[in-house]
């Protein structure tokens, strides 16, 4: 079966292929950068991370351009009310969310632009919308008008017969039950950051943003344009409305939405309170790798209720797979292979790709691996497991892992690197022929502490960090 994506547009899973060659134009809408992400935007930012990655296994080129959205609404009240530049109160959040991106193991998209960077380019935009009858001003701020645009509402799937002509709202974020004229330009007001520019003194409305960084980079249709489900609509509605009536051309053949995360069953949200960010978490003694884990395991079109009971099931789940990793890794098995073993792997990789191509069924994705595990196991307690299928089942974990990534510990825990943590266990081996059996047990506890885990075995020590 081909690679297939549930498209909003269309309602429909729909077979995915580039407009053009092996190539992938892709623009996902990035964090808006006035606070700490909270894990909820980290589930998003997981399943893009995990569409990447599955697009290119699959064989494409991605071109995928992130925003940082560094002026909008809260940022501006937020900035003000810290008494900072937008510039000095921005930087700061959009560094912290490289950071937690990174610690997450999210691939870093083609290109990441900031919406400040553009300003020209969203006045020329919006100068043409108006050259082709699409605008109207009120008060110095620039509106689009929706009843010029007779598809308005195509991607949200609703019906806007009640929409009342020349109602407009100011604000970027606003419900569906408010659908009005949008504003393109704000125009200046005391004490706010502003451009000057033909259109007049003012700042750009959230949605232009979008529509001009996006076709700036990528041109007139994009293949995949995703971000979270909230933004559908009025966000994504609204860059659909200004990009075709610029081009008259389609301004996204796929538009995939992120559900969300949730908590007690309600939306994550920082105006709600009841966030969670991934420095809350680490603070907590979680390391990233669970996180990453429980918010990929979860397919991205169903809602995942975030519970610190779930996180901790994640952090079994990462543990058993690390651990059989290790045994793969340091048991002896005897020489061949077991011909049904091989064919196990087959299965569960077929299960496993199979599985990501029918819209990234992360959760069938992983029950193909763990059936696996769980099978090789007792073969493996029972004799039957090879030395050759050991070489299999490794190719297999480095497969899943190209893709969950969450095998591979972070690179310092505890400050050690995985070198430091041999040298300490030397030392620990030359204490324990010396007969300074307290000295050998003080390194373990030591390495303990740094969230250093060893283990006897008949083969010799084998260590691992602790994922939680
Ligand atoms: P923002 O920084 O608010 O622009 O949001 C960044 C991304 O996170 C957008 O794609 C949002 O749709 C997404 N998002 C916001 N809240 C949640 C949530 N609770 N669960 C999943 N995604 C979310
Ligand atoms: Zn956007």
């Amino acid at each position: 079966m081909p690679l297939r994506f549930y498209n909003t547009l269309s309602q429909q899973v729909e077979e995915f292929t580039p407009l053009e060659d092996n190539r992938v134009r892709m623009y996902t809408c990035g964090p808006t950068v006035y606070h700490y992400v909270h894990i909820g935007n980290l589930r998003t930012f997981t399943f893009q991370d995990v569409l990447r990655r599955w697009l290119r296994y699959r064989g494409y080129q991605l071109d995928h351009v992130m925003n940082i959205t560094d002026v909008e609404d809260k940022i501006i009240r937020r900035s003000m009310e810290q008494g900072q530049t937008l510039a000095d109160y921005t930087s700061q959040y959009e560094k912290a969310f490289l950071e937690d991106a990174a610690a997450l193991r999210l691939e870093r998209p083609e290109r990441l632009v900031r919406a400040t960077e553009h300003i020209p380019e969203m006045v020329n935009a919006i100068e043409k919308l108006a050259g082709k009858g699409f605008t109207y001003q009120s008060d110095g701020s620039i509106y689009y008008r929706i009843a010029q645009f007779p598809e308005y509402g195509k991607l949200s799937h609703m019906h806007w017969e009640g929409i009342r002509p020349g109602a407009r709202v100011d604000v970027d974020e606003y419900d569906k039950a408010d659908a009005r004229d949008f504003v393109l330009w704000k125009a200046r007001k005391d004490g706010e950051p502003f451009w000057d520019s033909t259109l007049g003194p003012g700042r750009p409305g959230w949605h232009i943003e979008c529509s001009v960084m996006a076709m700036k980079y990528l041109g007139e249709t994009l293949d995949i344009h995703a971000g979270g489900v909230d933004l559908t609509f009025p966000h994504h509605e609204n860059e659909i409305a200004q990009s075709e009536a610029l081009t008259g051309k389609p301004f996204a053949r796929f538009w995939l939405h992120a559900e969300h995360l949730s908590v007690d069953g309600q939306k994550m949200a920082k105006s709600l309170g009841n966030f969670f960010t991934l420095r809350d978490l680490m603070d907590q003694g979680f390391t990233p790798e669970p996180i990453r884990y429980l918010l990929a395991s979860v397919p991205y079109r169903k809602k995942l209720n975030f519970t610190l009971e779930g996180l901790r099931a994640a952090a079994t789940s990462v543990e058993r797979l690390r651990n059989y990793k290790l045994r793969l890794e340091t048991d002896r098995y005897p020489e061949g292979a077991s011909r049904s073993i091989t064919a196990r792997a087959e299965v569960a990789r077929q299960g496993f790709d199979e599985a990501l191509d029918d819209d990234l069924n992360t959760a069938e994705a992983l029950a193909a691996i763990f059936e696996y595990v769980r099978e090789t196991n007792t073969a493996m307690d029972a004799g039957e497991f090879r030395a050759g299928n050991a070489a299999e089942t490794l190719a297999l974990l480095a497969h899943f892992d190209s893709i969950f990534d969450v095998l591979r510990p972070p690179e310092r825990s505890g400050g050690l690197t995985d070198a430091e943590v041999d040298a300490r266990i030397g030392e620990r081996n030359a204490a324990k022929k010396a007969r300074e059996f307290a000295r050998a047990d003080q390194i373990r506890a030591e390495l303990l502490e740094s969230g250093i885990i060893l283990e006897d075995t008949r083969e010799g020590v084998r260590w691992k960090r602790k994922t939680s």
